[in-house]
């Protein structure tokens, strides 16, 4: 399998993914069509620019049996895009037992020539007790394990496909179903055993409910359980279909994710948005300007037979995903996915929470470049936790200068990055030559005047002091890292020119009793030094 990543940002990442019948770019949102009635078909999806659908293996089994075995499933969806097999699993979660053998589903999916075929799986979906759930993660594993030995020894079923047809230089990736719902210890165990099997994509299942929950943290929590286990592997999320979450999990690191929310909406007339859902009858302007959105007022659309509505509301359900992955992805581009996901975090409160899981998450760390062409925003408390300003801090946690120094002045942060070339630097220099100058920011902590000019020290843009809250129970991260700093060096003076939040920060005993000399920040703060 190939699956190259040409940019990264967060955990997210811009990668090609190479299947029997094409490159696919990802991020990418693949569309769920059933394998027998589809209101938009693969090749109007392939026209709106979806290069990949997901159908159901067990249906098309069911409905076709021979006659997909014969002519495969790109000719039963006519279609020649990419094609993702769904084993069934998910109709267990929906009507119970499926009378399915797993080796009977693999069998088919070889035979209908899946691209990206799934081994039959057993969803734990949402609140089932933890023993339950286990046992559920167990038959799944076991179900995986049966496939890929049926998979890798059943040569004759490999030759009997290519000898049908000219040589496929690229085998189909079989997926690795990861279970275990929001029981994280599971979901990390089926994520690990899996990759030992040796699957070379992997995807996480039974996030439908926690979704239509708004679940967002446990959903989080379950993708960082899993994908930490896996980091390189290529990544996918059943179940995921609206603009909302789609920032939140491609920065968590899935790289593709179904969904047939599109169609299932626009039977209810739910026309999603950027940053929600709407009824049609609640819209008095479409804000969208697809074709559908274009061609149609909304009072017109209400009019539309039901049937050629769902379409018309499906396609612009579809253009809304397409345009929040391409977003996303731009994003990814630009160093500026942690800005875009904080932005569309603000569609929900429980989006909002679930971001304090970037806290200190390594999977996040790794995939930030270290250097960025632009410049990073720093808007709010939540901010001091993006990967940049953390790799920052651990940086001035070890820093010593090149000649031990015996005094250390604080000064305020100003407008003009890097410090060194500021008026004020020049003239605490004059006034103290022999001491170590460190300037201050509440996002970044410390930042010596020596690596003033290291990103994102000069490289950053945030609120003026006075707009932000002066509560430091909100950056709890500065008082660590000039704890730890000082520490480092064990300065004998400590001179601190103070702003109002770093007066709050002195309130704390054990720093105050480190600082000699504390100055009110004004005009006259540097000729008393
Ligand atoms: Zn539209």
């Amino acid at each position: 399998m190939s699956f190259e990543v040409r940019y990264s940002d967060l955990a997210g990442r811009i990668g090609k993914l190479v299947t029997p019948h094409g490159i696919l770019e990802t991020p990418a949102f693949i569309p769920v069509v059933h394998p027998v009635r589809q209101s938009i078909s693969p090749r109007t999806l392939r026209k709106l620019g979806f290069d990949a659908v997901i159908t159901n293996a067990y249906l098309a089994l069911r409905h076709y049996g021979d006659e997909a075995r014969k002519n495969g499933i790109h000719k039963i969806i006519n279609s020649d895009c990419i094609v993702m097999t769904d084993s069934g699993g998910y109709q267990v979660l929906e009507y119970g037992q499926i009378n399915v053998e797993p080796e009977t589903i693999a069998c088919f999916e070889i035979e209908i020539k899946s691209d990206i075929p799934v081994p039959l799986d057993k969803p734990t979906g949402f609140g089932l007790g933890h023993a339950k759930a286990r046992r559920y993660v167990e038959d799944t594993l076991k179900n995986a394990k049966e496939t890929l030995e049926l998979v890798r020894t059943r040569d004759s079923i490999k030759n009997n496909v290519i000898g049908q047809e000219s040589y496929r230089s690229v085998e189909p990736i079989w997926v690795g179903p990861i279970q275990g719902g929001e029981h994280t210890d599971l979901v990390k165990y089926s994520a690990e055993t899996l990759d030992k099997m040796g699957f070379e994509l992997m995807a996480i299942g039974s996030p439908v409910e926690v979704m239509e929950r708004y679940e967002f943290s446990i959903l989080s929590e379950m993708i960082v359980s899993a994908k930490s286990s896996v980091p390189t592997k290529p990544f996918h999320l059943f179940g995921a279909g609206h603009p909302i979450t789609i920032p939140l999990v491609v920065a968590l690191g899935c790289d593709t994710f179904d969904s047939a929310s599109y169609i299932l909406y626009a039977k209810e007339d739910r026309y999603m948005h950027a940053n929600g859902t709407l009824k049609l009858q609640e819209l008095s302007y479409f804000p969208c300007s697809c074709s559908v959105c274009s061609r149609f007022k909304t009072k017109e659309l209400l009019q539309v037979d039901k049937e050629q509505r769902i379409i018309e509301l499906g396609k612009h359900n579809l253009h809304v995903i397409k345009a929040e992955v391409s977003a996303v992805k731009q994003a990814i581009i630009d160093g500026r996915l942690w800005e875009y996901v904080l932005e569309k975090a603000r569609a929900h409160p429980k989006l909002m929470e679930a971001l304090y899981i970037f806290k200190d998450l390594q999977i996040v760390k790794d995939g930030t470049p270290k250097f960025k062409k632009k410049a990073i925003f720093l808007f709010e408390p939540l901010d001091q936790y993006r990967p940049e300003a953390e790799r920052f801090r651990g940086m001035v946690a070890d820093f010593k200068p090149f000649n031990t120094k015996q005094k250390l002045v604080l000064y305020p942060e100003s407008d003009i990055h890097p410090f060194y070339t500021t008026l004020q630097y020049r003239q605490i220099r004059k006034k103290l030559p022999d001491a170590q100058v460190c300037t201050y920011n509440r996002f970044l902590g410390v930042i010596p005047a020596e690596i003033s000019d290291i990103f994102p020290a000069a490289h950053n843009l945030s609120l003026k002091n006075h707009v932000l809250t002066s509560r430091v129970e909100d950056y709890p991260t500065f008082k660590i890292s000039l704890e730890k700093f000082l520490f480092t060096n064990n300065f004998n003076e400590v001179i601190v020119v103070a702003d109002e939040f770093i007066k709050q920060i002195l309130k704390d005993p054990n720093i105050k009793a480190l600082c000699t000399k504390i100055l009110d920040f004004d005009i006259n703060a540097i000729s008393k030094l």
